[in-house]
């Protein structure tokens, strides 16, 4: 069984000690080890072990198993040294949960059924009173107050292992899922729980804690957050942001919000009067598009054109083309591979548009259909010129 140092030192970083065993794979078990395996939710700890690159560390039938990056040999005396940011990053994520977790269940009752500490964002799942799996913003900000004012105030955590009699008196807050050699940490007099993480010797060193989203996950309510040094870089990120979009908009980032909004609010406006005039010059183009129609054999009008509309502007310009009579208009949208496809006749003209828009497209890929007289579709722009071939023999599709 590996002496695991980091129980009673979360703070050591330099160590020595004896290989003890090395497994089939090359992973290498000592006598007494700083590393802290990937367990709890915890993600282990790098750095180097005789020199060498530790790249993974795990716990297996009580032995802390470490991978090094070369080979060592059973009684060799080696050098061990943990990389200290990575590691106390960590210990910050750690025991911001630990703080999260019992102030939700001082707050709500809730309980926390799990904890996953990942390379850029934390969680902790948590099963509330009544099922709920969304937090209102307003427990949101009574959590995030109580817990920062906690890191703030620097209350003492400790860790130990209490003698069976001791641990039967301690108001842990939620049950051990070991039974022997159970491990307790304790925060000030608000979090007891067991736990055989890593954690600062005080809440300060925690540092800020900020809630990102708080969301359903697994039936379950999933708490995502950023402790320390992570909750900082994001605050200079978002300032930098918040700053940038401001210098955007030639304004400070106390007016951002309103400013946004007026913007937003004059691009729909201009949007919608660029729609209206788009329809209005299309509309306005009907009249040259007639003038320069072909014949068709029975005597209508063909027009046929890619315009640049969508479905419901072609729609407008086909009824303004057929509205006087003996027209006949193809329409396709002017972008894209796929285009939608608009084919409509006068009522005095008897040729069936859906038979035709079928009879054209369906080669080609396309499809569509409609009523005789009004027709729709999607499909490559060839169908135009297919079904005009159609038209011009004089064919009835
Ligand atoms: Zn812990």
């Amino acid at each position: 069984m590996t002496e695991r140092l980091y129980y009673a030192d979360s703070y050591l970083t330099e160590f020595d000690a004896t290989v003890a065993k090395i497994d089939a794979r090359g992973r290498v078990a000592l006598d007494r080890s700083a590393f802290y395996p990937t367990s709890g939710g915890q993600p282990f700890d790098t750095g180097t072990l005789g020199g060498l690159r530790v790249t993974d560390v795990c716990v297996e039938g009580g032995e802390v198993w470490h991978e090094v990056e070369g080979a060592l040999e059973v009684g060799q005396a080696v050098h061990g040294s943990v990389d200290w940011p990575r590691r106390f990053d960590h210990m910050q994520q750690h025991a911001g949960d630990h703080m999260l977790a019992g102030a939700l269940y001082e707050l709500t009752g809730a309980t926390t059924i799990g904890l996953h500490v990942g390379p850029e964002i934390s969680s902790i799942d948590v099963d509330m009173p009544r099922g709920e799996t969304h937090l209102p913003q307003e427990w949101i900000d009574r959590l995030e107050n109580l817990v920062n004012a906690r890191v703030q105030e620097n209350h003492p955590i400790r860790c130990w292992f209490p003698a069976p009699e001791e641990l039967a008196r301690l108001p842990l807050r939620k049950d051990p899922t070991v039974r022997e050699h159970v491990r307790v940490v304790a925060m000030g007099d608000f979090e007891m729980v067991a736990c055989g993480g890593t954690h600062p010797s005080s809440t300060g060193q925690i540092g800020p804690v900020k809630i990102i989203s708080a969301a359903p996950a697994r039936g379950k309510l999933r708490l995502s957050f950023l402790a320390g040094m992570r909750a900082w870089r994001e605050l200079q990120r978002n300032y930098e942001r918040a700053h940038a979009a401001a210098r955007q908009l030639s304004t400070g980032v106390e007016e951002l919000p309103e400013r946004l909004a007026a913007a937003l609010a004059r691009l729909k406006d201009a949007e919608f009067e660029l729609g209206r005039l788009r329809r209005e010059h299309l509309l306005d183009g009907a009249a040259e598009m007639l003038a320069g129609a072909e014949a068709l054999p029975g005597g209508a009008r063909l027009v046929c054109a890619e315009v640049g509309a969508d479905m419901a502007g072609l729609r407008e310009l086909a009824s303004r083309l057929i509205k006087d009579g003996s027209a006949v208009a193809l329409l396709a949208s002017a972008a894209g591979e796929r285009r939608d496809l608009l084919f409509a006749r006068s009522a005095d003209v008897d040729l069936s548009m859906s038979a035709l828009l079928k009879r054209a497209a369906e080669p080609l890929g396309g499809r569509g259909g409609g009523k005789p007289d009004f027709a729709q579709g999607g499909g490559p722009a060839t169908v135009l010129a297919a079904a005009r071939e159609i038209l011009r023999r004089g064919e009835r599709p």
